[in-house]
């Protein structure tokens, strides 16, 4: 609304009920939340019980200190929890977490006026944005040097650009080291910075469950998570570990894609094992314009020393990204010197999450550029920008030679 003049019409600074907005919210939790129900499972044939398990040899889980199960296999899923770091006056000051955060906002007639977001990962980085859109002054607090510390540098400019174009404060660099009251400390080399808040929402990271359901007892080795071999297994290889509780990534999808290789090699391991492939795994940052990756970056391609060619097409030049006033933003390749192999996709797009899925299919079943340029694409969407982004590789790579008696031939022809 606010920017509606992009568009023809007249900007208008958006009115709103707070109350209405995470009514909004809820409704939308409760909508989703029968996928993953007792009744659904139940349903699809699995005898749920609801209750603390605790693991209390390789073969049995006790529930809620009462009941027993014994069984071939055991997966742990017991996922994570927000990490909470140690800044002195944050207990007293009151602070929320990506957990706490939506009941305790659901309870408020109003968007707390200053906000500040500790943290800047992607949760962090997404709430900062739909927090200042919606109209709260905020401030983001990340100790690194810059937000998003995951995507390439550029793109983790682009998106601090973005945030501060919208009014989020970022302050990189910057270590959040007290609270005093309601106004969190932070220091920056010398300099120390005071931000007065009415909310403070800690989003540093998660960390693995650990503790208190059997693995202390049962020795089983944990790390920053549980530590697990190729197939899922823990140190006992009928108990294995997947979702964020296993990592190393933490996402629904990422959960889903170990929990079905826990699940059959806990099923048919005598058998034949699997060894879980997570070469292509897509993540998106749902900001405005959205950031989507899948495979190599440059910074974990030169880690790994992999050679690599950059392949970059910019919205700025496609038709639809202009007719959407939706401009800003590229995609970005990493390609495989001397052929048309793709390792890695960096989208920065309005719903580049959708038009990733391109390039995670053809990463997954080595589909190279040539055949995404070889694929007639709808005009005018934002998936032309895949096969523009091919079609920069390919002209960088075009066939000099040819080319060249191609134009005798043909002038010779002209006459
Ligand atoms: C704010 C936020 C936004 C996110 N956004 C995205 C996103 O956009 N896309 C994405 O892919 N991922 C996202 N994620 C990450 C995603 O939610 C997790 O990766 C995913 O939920 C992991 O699934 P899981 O089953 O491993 O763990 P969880 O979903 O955490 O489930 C673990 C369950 O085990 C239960 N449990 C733990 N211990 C025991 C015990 N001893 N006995 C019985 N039960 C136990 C817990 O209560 C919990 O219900 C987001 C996470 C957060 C916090």
């Amino acid at each position: 609304m606010r920017n509606a003049a992009d568009y023809g019409l007249e900007a208008v600074e958006p009115r709103f009920r707070f109350r209405a907005l995470m009514t909004r919210v809820n409704d939308i939790i409760r909508a989703i939340e029968p996928a993953d129900s007792v009744e659904r499972y139940t349903g699809l044939g699995v005898d749920v019980r609801l209750g603390f398990a605790r693991i209390v040899d390789p073969w049995t889980v006790e529930i809620d200190g009462g009941e027993r199960l014994t069984t071939r296999s055991i997966v742990i899923a017991a996922g994570g929890e927000p990490r909470v770091p140690d800044i002195p006056g944050l207990e007293e000051a009151g602070y929320l977490t990506s957990d706490t955060m939506w009941e305790t906002l659901s309870g408020y007639d109003e968007l707390p006026r200053r906000i500040v977001i500790v943290g800047g990962g992607p949760i962090g980085t997404e709430m900062a944005q739909a927090f200042a859109r919606l109209g709260a002054e905020v401030t983001q607090v990340e100790h690194g040097p810059r937000i998003l510390p995951r995507e390439d540098e550029e793109v983790s400019a682009q998106i601090t650009q973005v945030l501060r174009a919208e009014g989020v404060t970022v302050l990189t660099g910057h270590e959040a080291i007290r609270c005093e009251g309601k106004a969190l400390i932070t220091r920056s080399g010398e300099q120390e910075r005071r931000v007065a808040f009415d909310e403070i929402i800690v989003a540093v990271g998660r960390n693995a469950r650990l503790t208190g359901y059997g693995l202390e007892e049962l020795g089983i080795p944990t790390e920053r998570t549980v530590v697990t071999n190729d197939y899922l297994e823990t140190l006992y290889p009928n108990i294995f570990a997947a979702g964020d509780v296993a990592g190393p990534y933490e996402f629904t999808h990422f959960a889903a894609h170990q929990a079905w290789y826990a699940a059959v090699n806990a099923l048919f391991g005598t058998f034949r094992k699997f060894r879980v492939d997570y070469s292509v795994l897509p993540w998106v940052t749902y900001t405005e314009p959205e950031v989507a990756h899948v495979g190599l970056s440059e910074a974990t391609a030169k880690e790994a020393g992999t050679a690599y060619e950059i392949v970059r097409y910019e919205l700025a030049h496609l038709d639809r990204a202009l007719t959407e006033s939706a401009s800003r933003g590229f995609v970005k390749l990493l390609v495989q010197p001397g052929n048309d192999r793709i390792l890695g996709a960096t989208i920065v797009a309005h719903n580049a999450g959708e038009t990733l899925a391109e390039f995670v299919l053809a990463m997954k079943h080595g589909l190279g550029l040539n055949k995404v340029l070889g694929t007639i694409h709808a005009y005018p969407t934002m998936a032309e920008a895949n096969k523009y982004a091919a079609g920069e590789w390919k002209k960088a790579h075009k066939p000099e030679r040819i080319l060249r008696w191609l134009e005798r031939y043909h002038s010779w022809r002209r006459g």
